[in-house]
């Protein structure tokens, strides 16, 4: 990363902690690598995320509907989905230093390939640590990334389970029970929103590789050879909704997976990737995994998972297209998206904003701020409330009142401490849309202020009015 991207970073992670968004998890005992907790604001950002993903795949359409599945299943579930002997990463440590690493990411950043031989893996000549410069490794070993546990009071192998690594597989596993409570015909979709656990090996970028994370993925069942066609349906589908909450194309881009990078089952697959500040990276995949997974459970269970088209007299088992994506990995997208440091000028003369340059004192007449600037939508407060002074009743009675109003509707922030123009700073920070300041001539003509976070104007409107400007300024 270069000196700005890490300055960037570094700046976002510590308003993550400052303003409540994400704190490290179990930070008294020194934290816990690669997990993560979402404070006060942190899960209203994830809240709005998952609602919005939910009611534009699910609620808004009439193909789709929803599960929520267990996180620890039947373990025979991970030997059908191949997850028990595929989910492994060939992994090397370092004999000085003991650092570990995934084998594949250590070849490619010294430019060479794992070699893969009959027994498995071998390390080409020269591989080094990165840590220490060492040559002294371990040849590379197969590491399960799922997390392991026991169902019951004995502790033996026929009570091993393993927390999910992904959502889907109980979307295959409980198809025929959906289907046929659903009255769904193919095409149709079934959607899950929960956590999903692996032992990354090496957790990092603050929360885009996480130990624990949470998925939000679609099974779309198709009929077969259609898949093409639903599959180019869902990327385009899914980088409409991104665009919805804020993160424009500009900053998306799409990776075509090439034959020969597609597992042997998909048809296609599509990443939709972003980019962060430490580079280019995956949100959301967007796979045509053919038949695969409902065969394989199929042939496990001993369970039929075809269709029988009444339309056709056919019987199938269908084809699926899965777009799936990371509620965390979109929050930390959107943060970065939404992160901004402006030098501003005290006096409107001297021109407009400026973007602040890192590490620079902030010039001579300006005065810095830092703001946030999410799309309404998924914004955690949608307003805030100030009365000018605190020790003035009038005022204080006619901003609670407004705030009730308001809050009953959206969720919004009251804040009577300090100066305004901190309260409106400390908005700003956490990526309010708007200001509304009750003031004197509030009690004499019943007009507030409506402050807009990123053009900082200030416009007088009635405060009968507030609702339905709020409601067209936020509005779907
Ligand atoms: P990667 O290549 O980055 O490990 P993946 O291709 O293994 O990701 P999938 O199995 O396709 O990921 O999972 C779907 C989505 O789940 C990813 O696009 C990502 O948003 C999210 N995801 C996967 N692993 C993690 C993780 N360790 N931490 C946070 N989110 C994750």
């Amino acid at each position: 990363m270069a000196n700005n991207e890490n300055h960037l970073m570094d700046s976002i992670v510590s308003l993550c902690k400052r303003r409540g968004f994400i704190f490290q998890s179990s930070e008294i005992y020194g934290g816990l690598s690669g997990f993560w907790d979402y404070g006060p604001l942190g899960c209203e950002l994830k809240k709005n995320i998952r609602e919005s993903w939910w009611r534009n795949t699910v609620q808004k359409r009439e193909d789709v509907v929803g599960l929520d599945a267990s996180i620890i299943m039947h373990p025979r579930i991970w030997e059908a989905s191949g997850h028990l002997a595929g989910f492994a990463d060939p992994m090397v440590d370092c004999l000085e230093c003991k650092k570990r690493y995934k084998a594949d990411n250590l070849c490619e950043e010294q430019g060479q390939k794992l070699i893969k031989t009959d027994k498995g893996f071998a390390l080409p000549e020269g591989i080094k640590c990165t840590a220490c410069g060492s040559k002294a490794m371990t040849e590379p070993k197969a590491f399960n990334l799922m997390f392991r546990t026991f169902v019951g009071p004995v502790e033996d192998e026929t009570s091993v389970a393993y927390l999910r690594p992904e959502t889907a597989q109980a979307i295959f596993a409980q198809f025929s029970n959906v289907l046929s409570v659903s009255r769904q015909k193919v095409p149709f979709g079934i959607a899950q929103i929960g956590k999903a656990f692996r032992n990354e090996i090496n957790p990092r970028n603050f929360t885009f590789r996480s130990r624990e994370f949470e998925q939000m993925e679609l099974e779309f069942f198709v009929k077969p050879g259609t898949d093409k066609h639903w599959h180019h349906y869902w990327v385009e589908e899914r980088l409409k909704w991104y665009h919805s909450i804020g993160l424009s194309a500009d900053s998306l881009e799409k990776y075509v997976y090439k034959k020969d990078e597609l597992a042997h089952y998909a048809s296609a697959c599509v990443d939709i990737m972003f980019k962060f500040p430490f580079g280019l990276q995956e949100l959301e995949g967007v796979a045509a995994r053919s038949d695969f997974d409902l065969s394989r459970h199929q042939q496990f269970s001993g369970k039929s998972m075809e269709y029988f088209d009444q339309d056709t007299n056919e019987k199938f088992i269908p084809h699926v297209v899965e777009p799936s994506a990371g509620v965390d990995r979109i929050a930390l997208a959107l943060l970065c998206n939404a992160y901004r440091e402006e030098w501003i000028p005290k006096d409107e003369s001297m021109g407009g904003v400026i973007e602040a340059e890192p590490g620079k004192p902030v010039p001579e007449n300006y005065e810095a701020r830092t703001v946030l600037k999410f799309s309404p939508r998924i914004a955690p407060f949608k307003a805030a409330v100030f009365p000018l002074l605190k020790n003035k009743p009038e005022l204080v009675e006619k901003a609670r009142k407004i705030f009730d109003t308001l809050n009953n509707r959206w969720p919004c922030f009251y804040d009577h401490t300090s100066a305004i123009g901190r309260r409106y700073r400390r908005q700003d920070e956490i990526g309010t849309p708007y200001g509304i300041t009750i003031d004197f001539q509030t009690i004499t003509d019943n007009t507030v202020t409506l402050r807009d976070r990123d053009t900082m104007k200030q416009e007088r409107i009635s405060a009968d009015k507030l609702t339905d400007k709020l409601q067209e300024l936020l509005a779907d």
